[in-house]
C-alpha cells in the first residue's frame, strides 16, 4: 500500500521543507521560473548542479573504472525512428489515462485507483483496500480499458478536483515527445525524444564490441537525458518529463543471465548503502507483472517522505531488444563465442537508475533539523547530513576578521586546496552565520584562519554533524580533508562490493 502517491500530512510537511531548501539554497528551481514555471521540469542551481555531478561521476566510475568489462558512450538524444518501434516504446509505451468532463483533467488510471486505495486503508477497510488494488493489477495486465472504465464508475471514484464522477472513456495515452525533422512534415520526418537511454546502448552494441575487441561478458554504459510526457507530474523532481538516467547493459551468454541478474542486484544494493543511505530506508521489490521483454526485475526502493518508491530498477531483457534490432534493422547483431565456438544473440541484464531521484533521495536523507539544549541554551540547527564526497562544497575557508593579514592567510589556504576540490572563501558576516550557511548547503568542512594561523601556520577546522572543532596544520589540509572526500577512498570501498 505504500505505493500510494498520497502523502501523510507529517510525510507532505518533510517534503515540503526538502523542496524550499532545495529552492532556497541554489540546489533546485522550477524550470523558468520567472514565467511561473513549467510543470515538472526543473533546473539545477549553483550546489544542486555539483551534488548531481559528484553522484554521475561515482556512478560513472563505478561502472567504468571498477569493471573491467563495462565501457561507457555517449549516444544521441534523437535516434531513427524505427529504434522506437522495436524497442516496443510506438506500440506499447501507454498508460490508461481518463479525463474529468467538469474539471477537464487528466489522469493516469492507476494513479486514481491507488490513491482511491489508500483511502480505503487509511479508513482501516485494508481488505477492500487490498482487492482493489488486485483488480487493477488485472484489469491493467489484460490491457482492458472498458473493464478500468467500469472499475472506476462502479467504485464510484471522483475527480478530486471537480469532485464528480463524469468521466470520459478511458483511453491510451503514449508518454513519447514527438518532434519533426527537417522542414517537410510529414510522416516520415517524426521523430522522438528518446524515452530511455538503452537504445542508444543496443543499437551501438556491435560497434562497441567489435572496435573494443570485448568479450561477452561485457557491459555498456550510459549517463543522457531522456523525455517522457508523464501525465500525472508532481512530487517534485521523482517524476518529471525532461530527467536524465544512468543506465548500464550487461550482455551475457543465454542461460547465464540469472546468475548475472542476482550479481547486479545485489552490487546496485550495496553501492547506495556504501553512499550513506541505510539498509532499513532501502527495500527489493519483486514486478509482479513483468514488461513483454523481460524475464525478471525488480526494483530498489527508497523510504522517501511519501513512502517506499523506485529508485533503480534491475531488469533481465532477454535477447527482446537486440533481436527486435536485428529484424527491423536486417542486420545481424549477433556475437561470436570462441569458448563454446556458437554464434548467439546475447542476452542483457540492464541497471537503470535516475539520476534525478537519486539526487532526491539523498537530499531527503541528508535534510536534518537537529535541536541541542534546554530553557536559554536550546539551539535548533538545519544541516545536510550529505557523504562528504557527494558535498557541492568540500571546504569553505573563513578568516576571523576581513584586517590585519587575515584575509591575505585565508586566500594561502583557498590556493592550497582549490586545485583538487571545490571550497569556497567567505569574509561577510560573523563567523558564527558562516558556518550556519554552509550547514545549509551540507559543507563537510569549515576551515577559519584566525591570528595564530599568522603565528603557527594552524587553523581551525569545524566538522559538520558534530559541529566539533580541532586544530590543523595547514601543511597537512590537503590530506585530512582529501581523506574524508576523495571520490577514490569511496571507489575502494565499492570495489569490495
Ligand atoms: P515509474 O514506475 O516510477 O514511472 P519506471 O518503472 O517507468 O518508473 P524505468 O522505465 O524503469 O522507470 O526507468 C528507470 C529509472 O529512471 C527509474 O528507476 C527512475 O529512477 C528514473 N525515471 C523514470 N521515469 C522518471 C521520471 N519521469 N522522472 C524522473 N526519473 C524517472
Amino acid at each position: 500500500m505504500s505505493q500510494s502517491n498520497t502523502p501523510r500530512p507529517e510525510e507532505n510537511s518533510l517534503m515540503s521543507k526538502v523542496i524550499s531548501h532545495a529552492k532556497e539554497y541554489g540546489f533546485v528551481f522550477p524550470s523558468s521560473d520567472i514565467y511561473d514555471g513549467l510543470q515538472a521540469v526543473y533546473d539545477y542551481g549553483q550546489n544542486g548542479v555539483e551534488l548531481k555531478n559528484n553522484l554521475k561521476t561515482l556512478w560513472w566510475k563505478t561502472m567504468t573504472q571498477l569493471h573491467e568489462q563495462v565501457v561507457g558512450i555517449d549516444a544521441s538524444i534523437f535516434m531513427h525512428p524505427l529504434t522506437w518501434k522495436a524497442s516496443g516504446h510506438v506500440d506499447g509505451f501507454n498508460d490508461p489515462m481518463v479525463d474529468n468532463k467538469d474539471s477537464k483533467k487528466r489522469y493516469r488510471v492507476d494513479h486514481l485507483l491507488e490513491e482511491y486505495a489508500f483511502r480505503l486503508e487509511l479508513e482501516g477497510e485494508t481488505q477492500r483496500a487490498e482487492d482493489v488494488l488486485a483488480e487493477m493489477n488485472k484489469l491493467l495486465g489484460a490491457n482492458d480499458l472498458k473493464g478500468l472504465q467500469e472499475f472506476i464508475i462502479k467504485e464510484k471514484i471522483t475527480c478530486p478536483v471537480s469532485g464528480t464522477a463524469n468521466w470520459t472513456e478511458v483511453r491510451q495515452f503514449n508518454l513519447m515527445f514527438s518532434t519533426q525533422v527537417g522542414s517537410v512534415a510529414d510522416e516520415s520526418s517524426t521523430i522522438y525524444l528518446r524515452p530511455e537511454t538503452a537504445q542508444g546502448i543496443f543499437v551501438n552494441f556491435l560497434n562497441v564490441q567489435k572496435t573494443g575487441r570485448m568479450k561477452v561478458p561485457f557491459g555498456i554504459a550510459q549517463i543522457g537525458k531522456a523525455f517522457r510526457n508523464e501525465i500525472v507530474a508532481r512530487q517534485f523532481i521523482f517524476r518529471m518529463r525532461e530527467f536524465e538516467q544512468m543506465e548500464m547493459q550487461f550482455f551475457v551468454r543465454p542461460g547465464e543471465e540469472m546468475k548475472w541478474y542476482e550479481q547486479w542486484k545485489a552490487q546496485r544494493m550495496k553501492w547506495h548503502q556504501i553512499l550513506g543511505i541505510p539498509a532499513d530506508s532501502l527495500k527489493y521489490h519483486d514486478h509482479e507483472k513483468l514488461a513483454h521483454y523481460a524475464n525478471a526485475a525488480v526494483d530498489i526502493e527508497f523510504k522517501f517522505p511519501f513512502g517506499f518508491k523506485e529508485i533503480e530498477g534491475i531488469h533481465s531483457r532477454t535477447d527482446f531488444d537486440l533481436r527486435n534490432h536485428q529484424e527491423l534493422s536486417r542486420k545481424k547483431l549477433q556475437y561470436f563465442d570462441p569458448e563454446i565456438n556458437q554464434n548467439y544473440i546475447p542476452y542483457v541484464i540492464e541497471t537503470s537508475v535516475g539520476a534525478d531521484r537519486l539526487f532526491l533521495m539523498h537530499l531527503c536523507h541528508a535534510y536534518t533539523e537537529e535541536i541541542s539544549g534546554e530553557g536559554e541554551e536550546r539551539k535548533e540547527r538545519t544541516f545536510l547530513k550529505l557523504h562528504p564526497a557527494l558535498a557541492p562544497v568540500k571546504a569553505a575557508i573563513f578568516p576571523l576578521t576581513k584586517k590585519d593579514g587575515l584575509p591575505e592567510k585565508a586566500r594561502e589556504v583557498m590556493d592550497l586546496l582549490k586545485f583538487d576540490f571545490n571550497v569556497i572563501y567567505e569574509e561577510r558576516d560573523s563567523i558564527g552565520k558562516r558556518y550556519t550557511r554552509q550547514d545549509l548547503i551540507g559543507t563537510p568542512f569549515c576551515i577559519a584562519v584566525d591570528y595564530q594561523s599568522l603565528e603557527d601556520n594552524t587553523v581551525t577546522i569545524r566538522h559538520r554533524d558534530t559541529t566539533h572543532q580541532e586544530r590543523v596544520p595547514i601543511a597537512q589540509l590537503r590530506q585530512h580533508i582529501g581523506d574524508e572526500v576523495s571520490m577514490s577512498k569511496i571507489l575502494r570501498e565499492l570495489q569490495t562490493v
